[in-house]
Order: structure tokens, then sequence, then C-alpha cells
């Protein structure tokens, strides 16, 4: 076979075999989030450029190397989101959410799109679950939006997967900590890359997240934060650290955590697993609602790449619950009996059980076969001789007991009392007791 063309490098699709599991972990955010008081936003695919400009910074690998940005036929530039939270926070102020007071709590899932190498974990276009507070200062708000990550993880049953949290200060401490990096770095500037020669002067903390080998390697040695913050920054991190221990959340304290988007203030937290490496990474961005032209309004949130999630639970051995199984396939012999067995699934689905029947044109036995295959647990089959004497006969798959229903109103009633009884049989089959007529 040959294809006209095939799917986007760095892109994925996720087919059947696979969407349920997609569905098990999107429950599981989602309940969390109500939990927690969330509810869901939803954003357009692209915004205009320069809102990723402001917000995740213009000297950042994201802005600098992996946005999808193009110009549409009426000149605008626009850029497919690399993240959720810059147009998260967008909406949030174009349709004046702060007005019913703080704090305001969205979660979102969606896809993010962002031009690098395809690898293990790391796609073009990938998928994130994310979370987002605006309008609270509170240390309490930072433990609140951890314990959520944490909450799904727990949920899931994840194992060895390490909080770390930092502080990266304010704007009032920043500065510090920028001159002693500048002093750093401008000692080793003939190693750094490019970009981050550039960087030196406008963003030296960016050189902390490159991912260049030398500059990584420079990096390592250079001053931490943490040494840099001021009291109230200090303060703050210390009643995050309260709360978490309150909760009996274990972390510990990363002091080379810097995060790669530019719109972190004070906490800045990673959930990271040997295994694949960061799940999910945050923090506080109390600058970022201003930069776009907001209020001041303290914000905080956190975004989890389900990618890779769903590669953890895989290596775990973490089973997504399968989907339900037909319930019950009818076969019709003749055209009026399939007519019958038409009918007769059409109400059964709407009694919210999982029915099927023919669509392909078969003849009995492959539609046997193709019952088997569905994992129907009850079949029919409808004949000439069944219409007349207005009676089939249901069969249970698994356990092989039958049951004479009529084929009128009454077969509904009929078939679902023999469909409880099924279910109790195939539990009882399950436990090893024996099946009484
Ligand atoms: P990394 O250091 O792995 O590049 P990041 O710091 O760029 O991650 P964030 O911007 O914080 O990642 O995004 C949050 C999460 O989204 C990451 O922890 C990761 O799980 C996921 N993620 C980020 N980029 C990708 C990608 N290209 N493919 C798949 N998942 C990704
Ligand atoms: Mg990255």
């Amino acid at each position: 076979m040959k294809l006209i063309t095939n799917k986007v490098y760095g892109a994925e699709d996720i087919l059947p075999e696979d969407s349920y599991k997609w569905q098990f972990i999107e429950e599981i955010m989602r309940g969390q989030a109500q939990s927690y008081g969330f509810k869901e936003i939803r954003t357009p695919v692209f915004e205009h450029t320069e809102l990723f400009n402001r917000s995740v910074g213009d000297t950042t690998d994201i802005v600098q190397k992996e946005m999808y940005t193009f110009t549409t036929k009426g000149g605008d530039s626009l850029s497919l989101k690399p993240e959720g939270t810059a147009g998260a926070a967008r909406a949030m102020l174009e349709h004046g959410l702060y007005n019913d007071g703080y704090p305001i709590k969205v979660y979102y899932l969606t896809a993010c799109y962002r031009y690098e190498k395809k690898n293990y974990g790391r796609q073009r276009e990938f998928h994130q679950f994310g979370m987002e507070v605006y309008g609270a200062p509170s240390p309490y708000a930072d433990a609140e939006v951890i314990c959520a990550a944490n909450s799904i993880f727990d949920r899931l049953g994840v194992k060895n997967i390490r909080l770390e949290i930092n502080s990266i200060g304010c704007p009032d401490c920043r500065p510090k900590y920028h001159k002693a990096l500048r002093e750093y770095f401008e000692e080793n500037k003939d190693c750094l890359c490019d970009t981050c020669r550039t960087r030196l002067e406008r963003n030296p903390m960016r050189i902390l997240d490159c991912k260049e080998k030398e500059c990584s390697e420079i990096a390592k040695g250079a001053p931490k934060v943490l040494d840099y913050i001021c009291d109230d920054c200090k303060g703050h991190f210390e009643g995050v650290k309260s709360c978490l221990d309150a909760a009996e959340i274990k972390y510990t304290v990363n002091p080379t955590i810097v995060r790669g988007l530019d719109y972190y203030t004070r906490t800045v937290f990673e959930f990271v697993s040997d295994e694949i490496g960061t799940v999910c990474g945050g923090g506080r961005y109390d600058g970022l609602i201003e930069e776009l032209g907001g209020q001041h309004t303290p914000s905080l949130g956190f975004g989890m790449g389900m990618e890779r999630l769903l590669i953890l639970l895989d290596k775990q051995g973490i089973e997504a619950e399968k989907p339900l199984n037909c319930d019950l396939y009818v076969v019709g012999l003749s055209e009026a009996a399939k007519l019958k067995a038409f009918s007769i699934v059409e109400g059964v689905r709407n009694s919210s059980l999982i029915a099927e029947g023919d669509i392909v044109g078969r003849k009995l036995r492959p539609q046997m076969k193709y019952a088997d295959k569905i994992g129907a647990k009850f079949s029919m089959v409808i004949g000439d001789d069944e219409l007349t004497a207005n009676k089939a006969v249901v069969k249970n798959m698994y356990t092989g007991a039958k049951k004479e229903v009529p084929l009128d109103d009454g077969f509904y009633e009929a078939f679902f009392s023999f469909y409880v009884n099924g279910a109790q049989d195939s539990l009882m089959e399950k436990l090893g007791l024996d099946i009484e007529e």
C-alpha cells in the first residue's frame, strides 16, 4: 500500500487500542482537579506570537528555538501554543474572570507544540494536563497546587517519583543573583554556546537551563539562587515547606532547578522519575498577569506531560481500566429478522448497555466469530421461526446458560434479569463456586 503521505515527524497518532489509557488518566486528572475545586478552561490552539514572547520569554529555548510561528494571510504572526499557562492567563484576563473574586482555579488538557528533536518522551506535538491558580499569594496556594499534582500520581499508583522544589526569588532579589551569575559566566564566556552568550547580558539565569553540554557543565559550578533570595522569599519558601510537611508530602530541595520559562518567581518544582525524567513542572508566576496587561495578581500552576506519564505507567506495569465489552450481540438471519435484530440492538443501547449487530453483511458463523472477538457477554439469534413464535433464546457466551425471551416489549425485562444473573454467575465462576440452575 502506498499512501500519499504519513504523519508529521514528531507527532503521534493515538489508536483505538491505546486511547482507553488516555481516557483513564484524563478521568483521574479531571476527578482530582474537581476535588481541589478547579474548573476546566479550553483555549485556542494558537495565539498571537506576542503572548508567548512576553510570557514564556524571548530569551527562553521555547521562544528562541522551539515555537511553531507562522504569518497568516492577513499578515498576523501567530504561534501554536508551546505550553498552556499563557493562553489560560490571557483568557482569564480577557473575560474578566477576576470579577468573581479570587482565587480563580482552572485546569486544562491540551496539545502543545514545540519544534524539538524527537526522542524518548519527547515529541513535537505532545499533551499537557495543567492547573493554574490566580490571585493567591499565600504559601498555602503553592502547597495546594503541589499536593494536587502529587495526588494524581498517588491515585494512579505511580512509584519512585520524587518531588524537587526550589525558590528562584522575586524581582527584588533577582538583580543581585543576576549580577553574581554574570560575573561567574563572564569568566567562562568563551565556552558558552552562541545563544547563551547573548543571554549573558539580558537573562543569565537562562544559561542554567541550556541543554548544550558545555553550557550545562559550566552551569554546575554557578552560584546558587537560594543563597541570594530576600527575606520575604525565604519566609515564603519556609511556609511552603511547612505546608508540605503538614500534608506529609516528601520533597527534596534542589537548588539547581530554575525552569525553562521566564515567568516563574519564588517557588518552582518538578516531579522527576529516573525512568523518564521530568513528568511535571510548575511554579509561582507573580509577575505574569501584570506583564500581560492585568493588575498585579500573584499566581501559580504546573504542566504535566501526558505522554511521559503514560510511558511511566507502562514501565511500572500500572494498567488502565479496560473499556467495557459488548453486552449483547444480536444476529438476524432473514431480512425481516435483521430488522427485528436492529431494533432490539437499538433498544438495548438506549438502556445504556453495549449492544451490537451486523453492519458488514456477514453470515451467521463469521458473525458469531466477531461476537467472540469483541468479547460479547450474551448473544441471540433471530430467524423466521423465532419471529413467528415471537420468542428467541439468549445465550450467555461465558457460561453457556440459555434463556428464552419474548421478542416484544417484554424482551428488555427478561433480558436484563438474565443479564444480572449472568453477571453473578460470572463472578461465582471466577471465585470457583458452583453455578446452580
Ligand atoms: P524538558 O526539560 O524535558 O524539555 P521542559 O522544562 O521544557 O521539559 P515544561 O515546559 O515544564 O517542560 O513542560 C512541562 C512538562 O511537559 C514536562 O515536564 C514534560 O513532561 C512535558 N514536555 C515538555 N516538552 C515535551 C515534549 N517535547 N514532548 C513530550 N513532553 C514534553
Ligand atoms: Mg523543553
